[in-house]
């Protein structure tokens, strides 16, 4: 009798069983998505085993089907969602959360069906709610249908419109449907243009028919991006001059690959040499190649995966999640041709899964994409690339709070291939191993274009205030940026994010506007009139008064882009002044836009994260920092590390094919994290910092673990911290700090304490956690844990 296992796809952090069934006569491997029974309804699982013979014949319920999509992992897919469970203490089911793109597996979920033509309206439930759902929905439609209608986001915050759908559906307005949805995403197929054999005439047609010519094979959407008009395209196939024809879209490009035509520096080619002589090995190893901005990373990297393919292997290149500009996807498809897919975390899931399913055929060489395409269905990956390796992106922060390097390095060690970290400044965590001879240590300490470093000048924003000037912009920075418009060159302006969402203050009573749910202050919203919690998304209207006092004196805190680029103008009228940030990049290609528009005819570029890494410009000669303290105020032990490599970033953008300069703001020149910045002296900055790091035991010296207790009642979370932490102690398996109140203590009405534990090995503690915490946890109603190791 044969057995297999199966995951109910349920994410939840109580269940964490695979359970056994019966195959009946599905072909099953690891991976596939079934429909079986599960108490008593049906059920969507996931494959988790081979069918395998049982050792003793036992009652089993059989499978009813296979369902049909693609499998939704495969066997390193499983191998690295088992590790990540195991390494960050979460079940097999959230990890797997990390792998499945949800879109691609069909569910079984609730729908809300419309029961009466009108409803009674209740008086609690919003006019224009109703009026929206029995207007502007089908008969039947999804809660996340609701929940995502800019319309329903404007009348009310998600948690309201729970509400409102829990009253509709208790008064009898609205029913509850289960139902086995489809996959929202198959195989898509697209329209694509071949040159035809018939002649046509006029001038746009003719173009065209050039223009196909020049790209057979192409997108028809977008020959009309290019310009051509739909109606010129049906023409043009209606004519015979054009064929149309349907293929399988892969999300891959049809460029031939062409070589760079840059010989290597002399740094460069002893980098590549190294790594080429490692993959030969052919067995694991981490490499850390440590080279300054500009100093042309990129290129080694692609000379190092060229050896890869030529080797028989695959390759994936990660990259931190804003920073996949369109240049360098452009590199890479430049030098792969049709064989890279590159997965933006612009892109939408369909774009995604397009170049998943092309990983899955064998299509693809190359992947490069964002922290999850580590878990990429690609087979005989032989080189991963780690690209500005430090980045915090790469950590997820919601579970699986995976890190994407550690991860990598699993998979590495599993199919016998090198790690190369890349990164102008490495983590503290890389730098102490590569020292310590743990990794091997490649550098390229000068630029690849023979260029200097900028210089960089810190501007004391003390001694400006005192002068008098209580302008965002020093002297010294107007005046730079003056200088770069009289001579038509490009600025590039940075602006911390974690400071540039402003609150309001009251200027009468001092107090600052919090979010009723959270212990934070609300965010101005100034082009939707809003204040926003970015906690807990609640919202009101911008108060012309202050609710505390009255007073017309609410003064708007933010440093934010918004205000930096109106302060650009005003002082330059005719600077072209280019705004990018999370507000001005909300749909797919925005990022894109704003950055052809920088390169075509801006002359500044405002931006926060998004500018600082990445971009490429040969005529951007200033960059500049406008308060670099926004960034060593919080409290994080990563905040000077942080700061620094944010501050060297940002100075790299300059100065890249001509002589450049960069501009720091700060109330606190003589900080380490910038002073060493300024210097361009990233050892000085990371012996300083180990040193101290050593000292107050912070990694790379121990590891660390937050445990978070959550709840809604204030006392109970407290006194089950406390509990936890007593138990930790006696256990003595790490130092235990705390319970304390997070940095922010309250989010959405529940109450967080926090633990760290801070200890020389993790795996004793993870074990004790597993066996004596998390048990607990799992039956406390009142209360969450939230592990996070390594954060
Ligand atoms: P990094 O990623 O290290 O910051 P990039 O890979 O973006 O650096 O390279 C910086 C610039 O140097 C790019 O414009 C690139 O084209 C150029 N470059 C890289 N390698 C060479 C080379 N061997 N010769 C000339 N230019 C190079
Ligand atoms: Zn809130």
């Amino acid at each position: 009798m044969r057995g297999v296992d199966v995951l109910p796809a349920i994410r939840s952090s109580r269940y964490d069983l695979p359970l056994t069934y019966d195959p009946g006569d599905c072909a099953l491997g690891i991976g596939d998505v079934v429909r079986m029974p599960l108490g008593n309804r049906d059920a969507i699982g996931f494959v988790v085993s081979p069918v395998y013979e049982l050792e003793q014949p036992r009652a089993l319920r059989p499978i009813r089907e296979r369902v049909d999509c693609g499998r939704a992992f495969d066997e390193t897919g499983l191998a690295l969602a088992r590790f990540v469970a195991e390494q960050y203490l979460c079940t097999l089911g959230e990890a797997l959360g990390a792998v499945v793109l949800g879109g691609a597996v069909p569910r079984i979920r609730d729908v809300l069906a419309r029961t009466e033509d009108a409803p009674r309206a209740p008086r609690s439930v919003p006019v224009r709610l109703i009026r929206l759902i029995w207007e502007e929905f089908a008969e039947s439609f999804t809660l996340e249908q609701l929940l995502r209608h800019p319309e329903a986001r404007r009348v009310a915050d998600r948690r309201t419109l729970l509400a409102h759908v829990r009253t509709l559906t208790r008064q009898g307005s609205l029913r509850r449907i289960r139902r086995v949805a489809d996959a929202r995403l198959r195989e898509r197929r697209v329209r694509v243009l071949e040159p035809g054999d018939v002649a046509i005439r006029g001038p746009k047609a003719e173009a065209l028919v050039t223009f196909v010519r020049e790209n057979p094979g192409i997108e028809r959407a977008d020959a009309v991006l290019a310009g051509f008009s739909n109606a010129v395209v049906a023409r043009a196939v209606g004519a015979g001059a054009l064929r149309e024809l349907l293929v399988r879209a892969d999300g891959l490009s049809s460029l031939q690959p062409t070589r760079d035509p840059h010989a290597a520096t002399p740094e460069q080619r002893k980098a590549i040499a190294e790594i080429g002589a490692a993959l030969e090995r052919g067995r694991f190893e981490t490499a850390l190649l440590h080279g300054v901005t500009g100093s042309g990373k990129t290129f080694v990297y692609i000379e190092s995966i060229q050896r890869v393919v030529q080797m028989g292997g695959r390759a994936i290149v990660l990259v931190p999640e804003i920073s996949l500009t369109p240049q360098a996807a452009a590199r890479f498809r430049a030098a792969f041709g049709s064989r890279v897919a590159v997965v933006h975390s612009a892109l939408s899931e369909r774009e995604r899964f397009d170049a998943w399913e092309a990983c899955a055929r064998g299509e693809v060489d190359v992947l490069v994409g964002a922290r999850s395409a580590v878990f990429a269905p690609l087979r005989d990956v032989r080189l991963i690339v780690v690209d500005e390796a430090h980045d915090p992106s790469y950590k997820q922060e919601n579970v699986p709070r995976y890190h994407a390097v550690a991860v990598a390095r699993e998979r590495m060690r599993l199919e016998n291939g090198l790690l190369l970290l890349g990164s102008a400044t490495p983590s503290l965590e890389s730098y102490a191993a590569a020292r310590s001879g743990r990794i091997a240590l490649l550098t390229l300490p000068s630029r690849a274009t023979a260029l200097p470093l900028p210089e960089v000048n810190v501007v004391d924003l003390r001694a400006e205030f005192e002068a008098g000037n209580r302008a965002i912009f020093s002297s010294a920075l107007v005046q730079a940026l003056g200088e770069r418009l009289e001579r038509r060159e490009k600025s590039i302006l940075f602006v911390n994010r974690r400071g540039s969402a402003g609150s309001l203050l009251c200027r009468t009573c001092g107090a600052a506007i919090h979010c009723p749910r959270c212990s934070i202050a609300l965010s101005v919203h100034r082009n939707e009139r809003l204040l926003r919690c970015h906690y807990c998304d609640f919202q009101m209207p911008i108060p012309s008064r202050c609710p505390n006092c009255g007073a017309e004196s609410l003064l708007d805190l933010g440093i934010g882009t918004e205000r930096v680029a109106r302060e650009v103008s005003r002082l330059f009228p005719h600077a072209r002044v280019l705004r990018m940030d999370s507000d001005t990049t909300t749909r797919i290609g925005d990022h894109a836009r704003i950055l052809a528009a920088f390169e075509a005819e801006g002359d500044v570029l405002v931006g926060t994260q998004m500018v600082a890494k990445g971009l490429d410009y040969p005529t951007v000669t200033l960059a500049a920092v406008v308060a670099a303290d926004l960034g060593l105020n919080v409290a994080d032990f990563r905040a000077a590390e942080r700061s620094f490599a944010l501050i060297a970033q940002v100075c790299g953008r300059s100065g890249r094919a001509r002589r450049g300069g960069a501009l720091v703001q700060t109330y606190a020149p003589d900080h380490p994290a910038i002073r060493f910045a300024a210097a361009h002296d990233y050892e000085g900055f990371a012996a300083a910092e180990l040193a101290e790091r050593t000292q107050l035991d912070f990694p790379p010296a121990s590891r660390l673990v937050y445990l978070g207790v959550i709840g809604r009642d204030r006392a109970r979370v407290q006194s089950t911290a406390e509990r936890y932490a007593r138990m930790l102690r006696d256990a003595g398996l790490a130092e235990v700090l705390g319970p304390a109140p997070y940095p922010i203590a309250r989010v959405n009405e529940e109450w967080r304490y926090r633990i760290a534990l801070k200890a020389r090995r993790v795996k004793p503690l993870r074990a004790f956690i597993r066996a004596e915490l998390l048990p607990l946890a799992r039956a406390d109603v009142k209360t969450r844990l939230a592990i996070n190791v390594d954060p």
